[in-house]
């Protein structure tokens, strides 16, 4: 048994992360540095988080394919600010088959390049459009510095990737993702976020304009938590995607891309987790509940175990994600600091008592100690968990929200301004120059994160240079 111990999270944020995922059995490092091995129970978050996506995609008109995980190396050169945004990180096979390859192949980072290729087969006519495709796969990007979920080599994630007749469509595609991807962080995550444009120097290599949704983690520092990106005619012109217009005239498909990869496991985890561990959103837990049946002589086990089951059956059978601990030779205090170190949001403990009673103990990992436990009879036991676990979700989004508030501060000056990136997000207007940019970035390690699509009415000045500037913008430390 290991010791269930974490280090503090407000005194050492990066340590707690790291012990917590390897804890709560999420995910393992590899034998290849930097890669990651995802465990049972971090699949299964996982997995969650693609049913939901993977049903709204679809609901969306959007069709799932399979690209291979191998493309020629001249691929990635077609678009000129692609390659030099992916060169640095490409892994490049050389060798197949005991021979030297005649061209060398590189392992997606991405898929634009082979999925515009062949996007200009399937593509001859107006009537061909809009073609809306998305993949489930893993990409390779060789990172140096590397942290479980956040950054590894190979990551998972779904890759959208659709064509279009004209800008204002595929303007409107990127938009309708940026807002599926919303969605999801608020309402099956728990997690409030920031849906915006980002500026030129942090756009996706070979896109007109690429938007995110931004979040804050627990430490005060960014994550960009999901992509959206209007490739305008870049790749479309690279990889001659064209289509006859209603006219008969050759013209170039407008194209987009998104993505949200498992680097979102990380930003849960830190949105959500405390010192005894993770904090899963009801809606997205591989195990919403835990049974957790307490006795100390045999003939307690029996009752006890009796009334475990049915609890589990009858809540089984009420569609929630259920687990009963059947561990023996464990003390009820040790499982439930396992279950509280995995973050299953609501436990329910069974005693002999809760047996003469009829009653159980539901306990809500959110809320720790006393407040969070309730009595609850068994009769009708089903609709007091679903009333806790909505409880929960809520509970879990309005304390991120106003951790968010608390740390967001609209600076007076850049004086202020240096101290409120230290600690979180700095919302200025930004007179839209990348010199204020970079130099704000040189002076104090803050990026711009978004220009947040909600914009004030008025105008101001540039918190770096003081020129007049018409958007206010986020700049935060980031992951
Ligand atoms: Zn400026």
């Amino acid at each position: 048994m290991s010791d269930l111990k974490l280090p503090s999270r407000s005194e050492d944020f990066s340590e707690w992360y790291n012990q917590l995922v390897i804890q709560a059995k999420l995910a393992d490092y590899a034998p290849v540095r930097g890669c990651m091995i995802v465990r049972p129970y971090g699949w299964a978050l996982w997995e969650n988080i693609q049913q939901y996506l993977d049903r709204v995609f679809k609901a969306t008109g959007h069709l799932n394919a399979a690209f291979p995980l191998l493309i020629p190396r001249s691929f990635i050169d077609k678009e000129k600010s692609h390659v030099e945004g992916f060169s640095p990180e490409l892994a490049v096979v050389t060798h197949g088959g005991g021979q030297e390859l005649e061209e060398p192949l590189v392992i997606r980072p991405t898929s634009e390049t082979i999925i515009g290729h062949s996007f200009s087969k399937w593509i001859q006519s107006y009537r061909d459009l809009p073609l809306l495709i998305n993949q489930w796969n893993s990409v390779v990007r060789w990172e140096l510095r590397t942290k479980l979920f956040l950054r590894t080599l190979e990551f998972f994630w779904q890759e959208g990737h659709t064509a279009h007749a004209t800008a204002e469509e595929a303007d409107a595609e990127t938009r309708q993702m940026l807002g599926v991807y919303r969605d999801f962080a608020v309402n099956e995550a728990a997690i409030p976020v920031i849906p915006g444009r980002k500026s030129a120097s942090e756009r996706f290599a070979g896109a007109d304009e690429t938007y995110s949704i931004e979040a804050m983690m627990g430490d005060g520092k960014a994550l960009q938590s999901a992509t959206s990106h209007n490739l305008g005619q870049n790749f479309a012109k690279a990889f001659e995607i064209q289509y006859l217009d209603k006219g008969g005239i050759l013209q170039h498909c407008w194209t987009t891309s998104w993505g949200l990869s498992t680097r979102f496991i990380g930003a849960i985890i830190m949105v959500h987790g405390d010192d005894q561990g993770l904090i899963l959103p009801p809606r997205l837990a591989p195990h919403q509940v835990v049974i957790v049946p307490i006795f100390k002589t045999d003939e307690e086990k029996a009752k006890v175990m009796d009334a475990a089951h049915r609890v589990r059956n009858e809540l089984v059978a009420s569609s929630f994600r259920v687990v009963l601990d059947e561990r023996e030779g464990m003390t009820p205090g040790f499982r439930f600091n396992d279950w509280e170190m995995r973050g299953v949001p609501l436990r329910i403990e069974i005693g002999p008592k809760d047996v003469q009673k009829e009653t159980v103990v539901l306990a809500r990992r959110d809320k720790p100690g006393k407040e969070g436990k309730t009595f609850v009879s068994q009769a009708g036991l089903s609709a007091a968990v679903k009333e806790t676990l909505e409880l929960i979700q809520k509970a879990l989004y309005e304390r991120a929200l106003n951790f968010r508030n608390a740390n967001t501060v609209d600076p007076k000056n850049y004086e202020e301004f240096q101290g409120a990136v230290e600690n979180g997000f700095a919302s200025s207007y930004w007179c839209g120059s990348a010199k204020c940019e970079q130099s704000i970035k040189e002076a104090t390690k803050a990026t711009l994160r978004c220009i947040p699509l909600e914009q004030p009415d008025e105008k101001g000045t540039c918190i770096f240079c003081g020129q007049s500037a018409n958007e206010k913008v986020i700049f935060a430390k980031a992951y």
